[in-house]
């Protein structure tokens, strides 16, 4: 039991650090769905896969493109999105803050 829990906590200390690590190397690094901000948002980045249990608001369709937040362009595969300060999220993708573009 005890040497179970200290596994599980240097794994994930680990996965921290290798998350750490590649956020600096690549400025542009896309959303870790594991990371603490996107989970408490729900964030995938596949929107079919978001998590209709925990998040009821999503609805089919909705997506990072067409969320007034989503700094894109139309056509790119990422983009930035003021929620992820020098991240970019999937064009696919979606989390619980979406608001559709006007
Ligand atoms: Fe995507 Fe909008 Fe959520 Fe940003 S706020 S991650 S663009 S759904």
């Amino acid at each position: 039991m005890q040497s179970n829990r200290r596994v599980f906590l240097m794994s994930v200390a680990a996965t921290g650090a290798a998350a750490l690590a590649s956020t600096a190397a690549r400025a542009q690094a896309q959303v870790d769905p594991k990371d603490a901000q996107a989970a408490s948002l729900g964030y995938v980045a596949d929107a079919t896969k978001a998590d209709t249990k925990k998040f009821p608001k999503y609805a089919a369709g909705q997506a990072c493109g067409s969320c007034a937040l989503y700094q894109g362009k139309a056509g790119d595969a990422t983009g930035a999105c003021p929620l992820f300060a020098g991240k970019v999220v999937s064009a696919k993708g979606w989390c619980s803050a979406y608001a559709k573009k006007a």
